[in-house]
């Protein structure tokens, strides 16, 4: 069983990252940032109740966030483990979740403030499947389609600038903290986020001792 926690600033490649990950371990991939998307694109009534919150760039409740986050993990569908992304975000969730779960490592992809307006600002998002690209690194063959499923591409809600200086600031002031409750209790391993997408992979897996990563 493995299970590790992914933090990281917006746009460090988190989910680009869990997913590899997830895909070749066999490990879940739990986002409960895509949780609240597909709610929004669902018109649910949780939906309706974060997608401000969400597009202003900032943190949904946090009795809201652990339940998403506990009652996904209790499907218990992780037979051999999961990797978390996006939860979580400060000192109060942290608590609730070492309270029940025991981690193996916390993965935190470390990229500067001044590197991920560029980024952010390029990432688009398949409309139907959810794949993640960059109009500087990774571009899709024909602009505004997905490569997998032919989908329209579009951008995030909150990839504007204006969300973007409240995402930073609400990373800064609560989950830096997070961090620091990991760094005492668990075994953080820092990865250098502005390297290539194969090279933060196969960090990640030299820094927390699993198999290579073969592309
Ligand atoms: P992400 O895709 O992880 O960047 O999350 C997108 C948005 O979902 C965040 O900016 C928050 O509004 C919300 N969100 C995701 N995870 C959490 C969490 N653990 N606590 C509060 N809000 C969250």
């Amino acid at each position: 069983m493995r299970k590790y926690v992914i933090i990281g600033v917006p746009g460090s490649g988190k989910s680009t990252q869990a997913t590899t990950l997830a895909v070749d371990l066999d490990l879940v991939h739990i986002s409960v940032g895509d949780i609240f998307r597909w709610q929004v694109q669902n018109h649910t009534k949780m939906g309706a109740q974060v997608r401000r919150i969400m597009a202003a760039g900032e943190l949904v409740g946090d009795d809201l966030a652990e339940k998403v986050a506990a009652d996904r993990l209790a499907e218990h569908d992780w037979n051999y483990g999961f990797v978390v992304d996006g939860f979580p975000r400060n000192a109060r969730q942290a608590e609730f979740f070492l309270e029940s779960y025991d981690i193996d490592g916390v993965i935190h992809l470390d990229m500067p403030d001044s590197e991920v307006r560029r980024r952010v600002l390029a990432r688009r998002l398949c409309a139907n499947c959810g794949v993640d690209y960059n109009l500087i690194q990774s571009r899709p063959a024909t602009e505004g389609v997905c490569d997998v499923c032919g989908g329209n591409l579009i951008t995030r809600e909150d990839d504007t600038e204006e969300a973007l200086v409240v995402r930073l600031r609400e990373y800064h002031d609560k989950t830096d903290p997070v961090l620091d409750l990991f760094r005492r209790k668990e075994y953080v391993a820092v990865i250098d986020a502005t390297a290539s997408k194969e090279e933060i992979q196969q960090e990640i897996r030299d820094k927390l001792g699993l198999p290579p990563y073969k592309p």
